[in-house]
């Protein structure tokens, strides 16, 4: 099967939450999700990033999730896209970067832990003007450092050549601040643009992480991407790890972190506490 055959994402039950995708509900209306704003229902989850050489929780990427009164815990696919549509994006995506830096600033205070944040950025949240100036006036507000930031862009943004894209992007680079290339390998990236985009890391999109036991052709593509990110100094992020084997491979093939349901779950930021807390009990030990 193709990867990008199998990208629709399944529901999925959490150790403590029910999440649920849009599939047969009607989305809801910009109104709604104002309203939703305001009443504040969304909720940010976080979801560990294992460095695999060092071993070690190299820090979260947070996924915005909605507590609605009536149909429970509602999962991005559910809502993103009438934000996106409707623009309100523009203000839920504010909201969610002045949420996640202060959790992890708070984090970092607390002792907890000293790792990076990576926030989901939408392209029209990039193509902002002064889109620079907002993430830098929230880092100042939040006291967290630009070197503990990851923003993660989509493969079909760092595709397009706006003048202010890159232009954001380079200023964000210059500035410390790590940029990502999400779900890498389903869109085009051609060599030559990898080699000019200011980016440091490739996520390699789960569906070739989910076909990679059971098919030759994605193992290979993973361990192709692989060494591609390291021949041009980029980190290489696996997603989508739900195996001891697919981890086992993965360390194998060098890949530097894995993210995935085998590894850590999406939680709460009580959860993750729990989670920084067993982890350096453990590393006193
Ligand atoms: P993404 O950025 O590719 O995020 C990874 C998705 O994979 C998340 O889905 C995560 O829960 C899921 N996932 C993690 N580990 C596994 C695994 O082992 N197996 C499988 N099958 N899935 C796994 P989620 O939370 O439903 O988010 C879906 C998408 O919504 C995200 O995809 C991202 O594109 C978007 N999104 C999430 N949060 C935000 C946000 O704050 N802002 C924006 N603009 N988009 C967001
Ligand atoms: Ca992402
Ligand atoms: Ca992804």
């Amino acid at each position: 099967m193709c990867p990008s055959e199998s990208s629709s994402k399944p529901a999925r039950t959490t150790a403590t939450t029910k999440a649920v995708r849009a599939s047969g509900s009607r989305l809801p209306s910009a109104k709604q999700l104002t309203e939703a704003l305001v009443a504040r229902q969304f909720v940010p989850f976080y979801q560990p990033l294992w460095d695999v050489q060092h071993q070690r929780w190299e820090g979260v990427e947070t996924l915005i999730r909605w507590q609605h009164p009536v149909q429970g815990l509602l999962l991005p696919d559910a809502f993103i896209p009438v934000a996106e549509q409707s623009g309100l994006i523009l203000e839920l995506g504010a909201w969610i970067l002045h949420t996640a830096f202060q959790q992890m600033a708070d984090w970092h205070h607390q002792g907890l832990s000293n790792g990076i944040v990576a926030v989901n950025v939408s392209a029209l949240q990039m193509h902002q003007p002064d889109f620079v100036e907002q993430v830098l006036t929230t880092l100042q507000l939040t006291g967290l450092a630009p070197s503990s930031l990851e923003l993660e862009l989509t493969e079909p943004l760092t595709l397009q050549d706006t003048p202010s894209l890159i232009e954001n992007m380079h200023r964000f680079n210059e500035m410390g601040i790590r940029l990502s290339i999400d779900d890498f390998g389903t869109g085009n990236s051609s060599l030559a643009r990898l080699q000019c985009c200011p980016v440091t890391r490739l996520k390699i999109d789960k569906s070739f992480v989910a076909h990679m036991e059971a098919d030759s052709k994605s193992l290979n593509i993973m361990a192709s991407i692989i060494t591609l990110g390291h021949s041009l100094n980029l980190s290489v992020v696996a997603e989508g790890v739900e195996t001891g084997k697919q981890q086992r491979l993965l360390a194998q093939m060098e890949c530097n972190v894995l993210q995935g349901f085998h590894i850590g779950i999406p939680s709460t930021s009580q959860q993750t506490e729990v989670i920084w807390h067993k982890h350096n009990m453990l590393n006193k030990e």
